[in-house]
């Protein structure tokens, strides 16, 4: 019995000394990889870019200047639902709706605050018909704080943006010169109501 508790003490003993050795490795092992990096940087040549003579293309997802699009058509994508001044954090997004005599909504104004905006892309998330987009163009800053209201026409552009090929007006499930409800590009049938009833 006493043999066993020494035998026990003694395995103790030793995992006791491997586990400070264990970590003891594992910090030069972390130290040797901390100064092959730093090494390695001493013959790289250094990324110095001067800006803004040199302007580096940014990727198409980079969320800056906020711009409103059009369809494939030219049609003003925007139907002011409010989704995305509602969505917006900090509700820098306004406008006022407006109908066409077709029916076809449009925002009658429609203003962003870049001065409060934060650039965070969820207005773009929200829009159900890809008409606000966000574009790597961030060099829009100003002392003058007004000048950073954009109003319609400041935002509007006559292209799709990301979304070049997208007509809401084709998958809307709304009565258009494209088609009656049920025939736009993936839509069902409307069904009679009614026959929901129990
Ligand atoms: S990017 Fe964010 S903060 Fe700016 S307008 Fe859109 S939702 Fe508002
Ligand atoms: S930009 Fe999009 S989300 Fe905002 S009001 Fe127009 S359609 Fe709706």
């Amino acid at each position: 019995m006493t043999e066993n508790n020494d035998h026990h003490d003694s395995d103790k003993d030793s995992g006791e000394k491997v586990a400070p050795m264990a970590e003891a490795l594992e910090g030069l092992k972390a130290f040797a990889d901390g100064f092959a990096t730093t090494f390695k940087h001493l013959f790289r040549k250094p990324i110095t870019e001067q800006y803004p003579e040199y302007k580096r293309p940014l990727p198409e997802r980079t969320r800056a200047r906020i711009i409103l699009t059009r369809d494939p058509d030219g049609g003003e994508r925007c139907v002011a639902c409010y989704l995305c001044s509602a969505v917006c954090p900090v509700s820098c997004i306004s406008m006022q709706s407006a109908e066409r005599e077709d029916g076809r909504r449009y925002a009658d104004w429609f203003r962003i605050n870049f001065g409060r905006c934060i650039y965070c892309g969820l207005c773009e998330e929200a829009c159900p018909t890809s008409a606000i987009q966000l574009t790597p163009d961030f060099e829009m800053c100003n002392k003058e704080i007004l000048s950073l209201v954009y109003e319609k026409e400041d935002l509007l552009v006559d292209h799709g943006g990301k979304d070049r090929e997208y007509n809401f007006y084709q998958y809307a499930g709304v009565v258009t010169d494209v088609g009656d409800k049920g025939a736009h590009i993936q839509e069902e049938k409307p069904v009679n109501v009614k026959s929901n009833m129990p």
